[in-house]
C-alpha cells in the first residue's frame, strides 16, 4: 500500500483569515489538495461555484446528508455547511495532504471519525481585531457580523479539543507555524513506522 495523505482540519472564528492563510500556503505547496466544501450560504461577490463552495438549496443538502455523502456537516449562522466524504477519502488514498477549512463542530465529528486528523486552531491575536477584520470585509449585514462575534467566543471555548493553536498575527507568521505543523507530523515515528510496514 502507498503512503497516506494527512488529514488537516483549520478552524477558527469568521474573520480570523483561514481563507487567506490557507492560500498563501496553497501557495507555496502545490502538493496540498483542498476539500472544497457544500454550503447553503448565498453566493458572496466574487466566489465561484465549483471552486470557492459547491452551492446547493437546502433540499440538496438535505438529500447529500441523507445518502451519507458528507463526512461531516454543521448549521451555522443559519446555513448548512459540509464536507463530501468521497474527495477526502480518495484524496487520502492517492497520498495527498487533504486540507478542511471548517467550522468547530464540523471539526469535532471528523475527530471522532478520522482520529488521525491534525488538528488546528487558527486564533485571533485579539478580539478587537476580529470584529475589524469582518466589518472591513464588508461582506455582512450588520446583524449577522455580532451572531459571527457571538460565534467566535463559543469556537474560543472549544479551542481545547485541537492538537495546535497558531495566533494570525501576520500571515507569513502562521503559514510558516502550520507548514512546520505539517512537517513534523509527517516526521512522527508512528507514521514513518505504518509507512514501512504497509510497504513490507
Ligand atoms: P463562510 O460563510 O464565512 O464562508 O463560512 C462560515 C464558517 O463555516 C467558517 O468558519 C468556515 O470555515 C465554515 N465552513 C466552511 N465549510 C465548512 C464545512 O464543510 N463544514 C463545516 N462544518 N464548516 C464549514
Amino acid at each position: 500500500m502507498s503512503k497516506r495523505g494527512l488529514l488537516i482540519v483549520l478552524s477558527g472564528p469568521s474573520g480570523v483569515g483561514k481563507g487567506t492563510v490557507r492560500g498563501a500556503i496553497f501557495k507555496k505547496n502545490q502538493q496540498f489538495s483542498y476539500s472544497i466544501s457544500a454550503t447553503t450560504r448565498p453566493m458572496r461577490p466574487g466566489e465561484r461555484d465549483g471552486i470557492d463552495y459547491f452551492f446547493k438549496s437546502r433540499e440538496e443538502f438535505i438529500q447529500m446528508i441523507d445518502q451519507g455523502k458528507l463526512l461531516e456537516y454543521a448549521e451555522y449562522v443559519g446555513n448548512f455547511y459540509g464536507t463530501p466524504l468521497d474527495y477526502v477519502n480518495q484524496m487520502l488514498d492517492e497520498g495527498q495532504d487533504v486540507f478542511l477549512e471548517i467550522e468547530v463542530q464540523g471539526a469535532l465529528q471528523v475527530k471522532e471519525k478520522m482520529p488521525d486528523g491534525i488538528f488546528i486552531f487558527l486564533s485571533p491575536p485579539n478580539q478587537d481585531e476580529l470584529r475589524l477584520r469582518i466589518e472591513s470585509r464588508g461582506t455582512e449585514k450588520p446583524e449577522l457580523i455580532d451572531e459571527r462575534l457571538n460565534k467566535a467566543k463559543e469556537e474560543l471555548e472549544l479551542m481545547k479539543h485541537y492538537d495546535y493553536v497558531v495566533v494570525n498575527d501576520t500571515v507569513d507568521n502562521a503559514v510558516h507555524r502550520i507548514e512546520s505543523i505539517i512537517l513534523s507530523e509527517h516526521l512522527k515515528i508512528k507514521r514513518v513506522l505504518k509507512e514501512i510496514n504497509d510497504n513490507e
